[in-house]
C-alpha cells in the first residue's frame, strides 16, 4: 500500500514540488544521488573505479519535449566524451532510459528514441565504451525491445535490463539469452498491475531465480542486478554449476545501497558494477529508492516533522 502510493507520488507534479522544497530532501537525496552535474558525480565515479566498475546514469525520464530529449543526448554525449578523455571509459559504461530521449513523444515517439539511442551509442563506440538501456514501466518493454534489437544490429555490445516481476521476463530472457546479449536482470521498480505482474515479493523473488538459471545457461552476459543476499548468493552458486569464471558475469548495485556488500564482492575477485546516477532530475529516482524500503520512508518522514 505504501509502496503504490510512492509511487503514485513519483509521478505527481505536486508530490514533486512539495518533496523538492522540503529542506531536508537535498541530504537525503545526496545518499542515493553522486551530484548534481557531471562534474561533481565524477569524483565518486573516479574513488568507485578503483575497484568497483561503473555505469552512469544521466537522471531524467518520462520526456515530453523533443528539445529536452535532445538535451539529454548532449548530456550523454559530454559525459561519454569525458569518460574517454579520462580513461574511465575502461571502467565505465552508461545507462539510458529511453523515455527520457523521446519515447513518449507523439506520433513518431519510438522513432525519435531510436535515432538519439543511436547518438549515444556512436558516442559510447567512440570513446570505447558499452551503453545499456533502462527498462521502464511494462507499457513500454515492447518498445524498448524493438529499439534494443534495431540498435544490436549496429552495436552488438548494446544491453538491456529486464524485470524478474513481470510474467512475459522468463521467456525475454530466454530470446536474450544468446550469444553477445548482455542483460541486467532486476526484480522492477515500478507499480504493476497483477494481469502482467508478481506482486507477491516471495513471487518476484522466484521469478528472479528462473531468470537468472535461463540467463545463466545460455550464451550471453547476464549482470545481476539485486542487493538481495540470498539472490546474490544463489547467482555466484548459478555461475559456478553453469561453468561460468568471474569474467563471464557481473553483480551490479546502486550508487548508495549495500557499500560494504558491493566491497566485499569485488574484494573477493567478482565483478561488481556500481549504478551512478546524477543530475537534477532526480526526484522520479529518489522516490522509487524510497518505495523500496519502508526505513527510509520513516526517516524521511520524521525528518519532515523535525525541520
Ligand atoms: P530488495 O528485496 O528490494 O532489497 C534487498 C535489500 O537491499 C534490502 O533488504 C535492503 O537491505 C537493500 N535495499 C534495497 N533497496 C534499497 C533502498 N532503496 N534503500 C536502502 N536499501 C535498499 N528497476 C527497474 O524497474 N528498471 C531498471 O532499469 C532498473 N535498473 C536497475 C539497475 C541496477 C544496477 C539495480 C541494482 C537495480 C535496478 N532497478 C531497476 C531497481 C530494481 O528493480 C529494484 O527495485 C531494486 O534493486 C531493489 O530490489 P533488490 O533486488 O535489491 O531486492
Amino acid at each position: 500500500m505504501l509502496r503504490t502510493t510512492l509511487l503514485a507520488a513519483a509521478r505527481s507534479r505536486t508530490c514533486r514540488t512539495l518533496v523538492e522544497r522540503a529542506p531536508v530532501t537535498r541530504g537525503l537525496v545526496a545518499k542515493y544521488v553522486a551530484g548534481s552535474t557531471l562534474e561533481s558525480a565524477l569524483p565518486a565515479v573516479e574513488r568507485l573505479t578503483a575497484a568497483r566498475l561503473v555505469t552512469l546514469d544521466h537522471l531524467g525520464e518520462d520526456t515530453r519535449d523533443a528539445d529536452q530529449a535532445h538535451e539529454t543526448v548532449d548530456a550523454y554525449s559530454r559525459l561519454l566524451a569525458e569518460l574517454g578523455r579520462t580513461g574511465l571509459a575502461d571502467r565505465a559504461e552508461v545507462s539510458v532510459k529511453l523515455s527520457a530521449v523521446g519515447q513518449f513523444l507523439p506520433d513518431d515517439g519510438e522513432k525519435i528514441a531510436l535515432d538519439n539511442a543511436r547518438r549515444i551509442c556512436e558516442a559510447a563506440a567512440a570513446a570505447g565504451t558499452t551503453v545499456t538501456l533502462d527498462m521502464e514501466d511494462h507499457t513500454t518493454v515492447d518498445s524498448t525491445l524493438a529499439i534494443l534489437a534495431e540498435l544490436r544490429t549496429d552495436f552488438p555490445w548494446v544491453g538491456a535490463v529486464l524485470q524478474a516481476y513481470l510474467h512475459r521476463t522468463q521467456a525475454d530472457c530466454r530470446d536474450l539469452s544468446g550469444a553477445g546479449s548482455r542483460v541486467r536482470l532486476c526484480k522492477g521498480a515500478y507499480d504493476e498491475p497483477a494481469s502482467v505482474a508478481y506482486r507477491d515479493k516471495a513471487e518476484v523473488d522466484r521469478s528472479y531465480v528462473r531468470c537468472l538459471r535461463v540467463l545463466m545457461g545460455g550464451q550471453g552476459y547476464p549482470m545481476v542486478a539485486s542487493h538481495d543476499p540470498r539472490l546474490v548468493s544463489i547467482a555466484g552458486a548459478l555461475a559456478d554449476s553453469s561453468g561460468r569464471g568471474p569474467g563471464d558475469y557481473e553483480h551490479q548495485m546502486l550508487y548508495g545501497i549495500r557499500e560494504n556488500e558491493q566491497r566485499r564482492i569485488a574484494e573477493q575477485g567478482r565483478r561488481m558494477r556500481v549504478y551512478v546516477p546524477y543530475g537534477d532530475e532526480w526526484y522520479g529516482y529518489f522516490m522509487r529508492r524510497l518505495a523500496e524500503r519502508p526505513a527510509n520512508v520513516a526517516f524521511f518522514a520524521r525528518s519532515l516533522l523535525t525541520n
